[in-house]
């Protein structure tokens, strides 16, 4: 069940089946030669849209622009400041919490914005400790650190993930987009690793945007893997935390 897809006596009478919201958050960003700009958001949503569909859960509009400043050498990569996500997932947290829920699962598609939700969410305590509002409970999850998938990831691509554009995230995006799917020629074919500091020095060791990753690995076959075992973990842990 999505919200944008719903009408507003469907979110009532799910309000009195559950208090829980699965909200799909991701990134804007370069993902290397043949990844999509907009792959975290997408695999986030994916994942988030199939467990959703298959166990009544509610699933928000997904938050698509993060924090991409270290990626922003590349055209189309979009970014927000932290001062900016933490007051925009503040407000979405409160628009929600008045309409009843009080269980909030942001399943993230970007390890770059881990820090800065972790701070989104400590910012919705302090809202509804300092309004005297319900208490609201919010769980942050990386898609990739779902039982199994980490080791499923190491099976399929046991060489070549990477940190960034890598193999398993476009695995996914091919698998639910097969008309988005890119090619070009990967040189060298696994690119250069090494830390992430801000958008100049980036492109400096990372030229074609990819980190330690080949994705020329990635094939439709993985990603429906991938989503498969995450969206049934996902369902696993959403129940357990909307029912605590
Ligand atoms: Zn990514």
């Amino acid at each position: 069940m999505q919200l944008h897809l719903s009408s507003w006596p469907e979110v009532e009478a799910y309000l009195t089946r559950s208090k829980a919201i699965l909200i799909p958050i991701g990134s804007t960003e370069q993902h290397g030669p043949t990844g999509l700009l907009g792959t975290d958001a997408l695999c986030a949503e994916i994942i988030a849209r199939r467990a959703g569909d298959a166990a009544d859960i509610l699933v928000g509009p997904t938050f698509n622009v993060g924090q991409a400043q270290h990626h922003m050498g590349f055209p189309g990569t979009m970014t927000l400041r932290p001062s900016t996500m933490i007051a925009a997932m503040t407000d979405w947290a409160n628009s929600l919490r008045r309409h009843g829920f009080e269980r909030l699962y942001w399943l993230n598609g970007h390890g770059g914005n881990s820090g800065t939700i972790s701070a989104a969410v400590t910012a919705i305590y302090h809202e509804a400790t300092f309004a005297g509002a319900p208490a609201l409970r919010c769980l942050n999850r990386n898609w990739w650190e779902l039982p199994g998938v980490a080791e499923l990831i190491r099976n399929l691509f046991p060489a070549g993930e990477g940190s960034h554009a890598t193999p398993s995230e476009i695995s996914i995006t091919q698998y639910a987009f097969p008309d988005a799917v890119k090619r070009a020629d990967l040189s060298p074919r696994l690119a250069p690793g090494g830390p992430v500091y801000d958008a100049d020095d980036f492109k400096r060791r990372f030229p074609d945007g990819r980190i330690g990753s080949d994705p020329s690995l990635a094939n439709p076959e993985a990603g429906e893997k991938l989503v498969n075992a995450a969206a049934s973990a996902l369902v696993t842990e959403f129940k357990t935390f909307a029912a605590g």
